[in-house]
């Protein structure tokens, strides 16, 4: 979809901090971040909600790769939610800790750099 922000990220058009990568799987961090290591997890394939992608099992064991894996990094709770108010590309938001800023603002970029390197997969 040529409109569409998460398509941009896929094809390398916007840049992101990737934290996973492969075939048909995208996992980089939000540059609004709620919590530390606020990461979407999408799949390349544009389709408008989770519920659209065809391969949801397969999907869902990506999401729950990223998430353990941050469990055993940061030693802590990781939540998850499925919104999309904002970006119409189907996407999962892992969330590290309890406490969310609500109110987030743009991530500084040398602490999102090193976010990345520190929970990258
Ligand atoms: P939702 O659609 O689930 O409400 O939220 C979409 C999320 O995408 C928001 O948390 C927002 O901060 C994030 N977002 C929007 N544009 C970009 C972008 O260009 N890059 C990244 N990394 N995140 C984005
Ligand atoms: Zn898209």
């Amino acid at each position: 979809m040529s409109d569409c922000i998460f398509c941009k990220i896929v094809t390398g058009e916007i840049p992101c901090y990737k934290i996973y990568e492969d075939e048909k799987y995208l996992a980089f961090l939000d540059i609004y971040p709620w919590t530390e290591g606020h990461t979407l997890v999408i799949p390349k394939q544009h389709v408008e909600w989770v519920w659209d992608y065809p391969e949801l099992g397969e999907y869902f064991e990506v999401v729950g790769k990223i998430a353990r894996h941050y469990r055993e990094i940061s030693k802590d709770i990781v939540r998850s939610n499925i919104d999309g108010w904002q970006v119409q590309h189907a996407h999962i938001h892992l969330k590290i800790g309890k406490l969310s800023d609500l109110n987030p603002k743009q991530g500084d970029p040398d602490i999102l750099k090193s976010t990345m390197e520190k929970y990258r997969l």
